[in-house]
């Protein structure tokens, strides 16, 4: 900071370096104080906007997923599936989840909002993605016990800090009630990323990779569980963890996530 900063400035980058050092609720503290001091900016392209989320332009290039969609998978659909009609792809590979539900498509400002989030520290955006997967997963919530957010490997966790399918959990939690039980679900192996993987590689890949501590058993058994994560792709990494808390006896395994690829052939991660 330069001695001829102007005195607004200066609380700002104090603001700032307070906020790039700072974890968890002072972490929080100060981002409320640099939204006071700082106007709002789009989430995804920094411009200035009004209120906060996105601006007008990338509210535009969100495709938000709205009914017709097949009851099982989520994925829009072109017409309105009869009552308990299923897409194609649930009848064919029928996945170990009941239901997903997704916030967005995944496409070029869902990819800017994900990879602030997982990369970039950017634990401000989860509120938002969160309200929008509250609104996008409200039959799910309504019916649900508790919610689980697909773990990372402890390693991963470590070197990244926080869990940002656990940040999108938190902001959910405040929206809906419904309660985050974080330490239910091990990631018990480290897996290799899942991008440029196939189909029948990711499942491979995370196949036995999660696990519910035997001590967290009772909290599963009998319950309806929503799991939170940030994109979903093949489906490879929820079905694994939907399977292991199956095993754990949960009574019902849904799947909310912010983005999903909706045709992956298109729209590779
Ligand atoms: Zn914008």
């Amino acid at each position: 900071m330069g001695a001829d900063a102007s005195p607004s400035q200066s609380i700002t980058g104090h603001l700032r370096g307070a906020l790039n050092t700072c974890r968890g609720a002072w972490s929080h503290i100060a981002r409320l104080a640099l939204d006071i001091a700082l106007p709002a900016l789009c989430v995804a392209c920094r411009e200035p906007v009004d209120g906060e989320g996105v601006c007008a332009k990338c509210w535009a290039k969100l495709s938000f997923i709205a009914p017709p969609f097949c009851p099982k998978l989520g994925i829009p659909l072109v017409y309105e599936p009869g009552s308990g009609m299923l897409s194609m792809e649930a009848i064919s590979d029928p996945p170990a989840y009941a239901r997903a539900r997704a916030a967005v498509r995944y496409d070029d400002v869902a990819r800017t909002l994900v990879h602030a989030l997982k990369y970039q520290d950017r634990t401000d955006l989860a509120p938002t993605m969160g309200r929008w997967m509250a609104r996008a997963g409200r039959e799910l919530l309504d019916q649900a016990d508790v919610m689980i957010p697909v773990p990372l490997h402890w390693r991963r966790g470590w070197s990244r800090r926080y869990n940002q399918s656990g940040a999108l959990a938190r902001s959910i939690e405040r929206q809906s009630g419904v309660r985050v039980a974080a330490e239910v679900l091990r990631r018990v192996r480290q897996t290799q990323q899942q991008i440029g993987l196939s189909r029948s590689q990711r499942a491979a890949n995370v196949q036995g990779a999660f696990r519910v501590a035997t001590v967290s058993q009772s909290e599963i058994q009998g319950r309806r569980v929503v799991l939170i994560d940030d994109v979903l792709t093949s489906g490879a990494t929820v079905d694994a963890c939907a399977r292991a808390l199956l095993r754990a006896k949960a009574a019902q395994v849904d799947v909310l996530v912010f983005a999903r690829v909706v045709d992956t052939h298109k729209a590779p991660i």
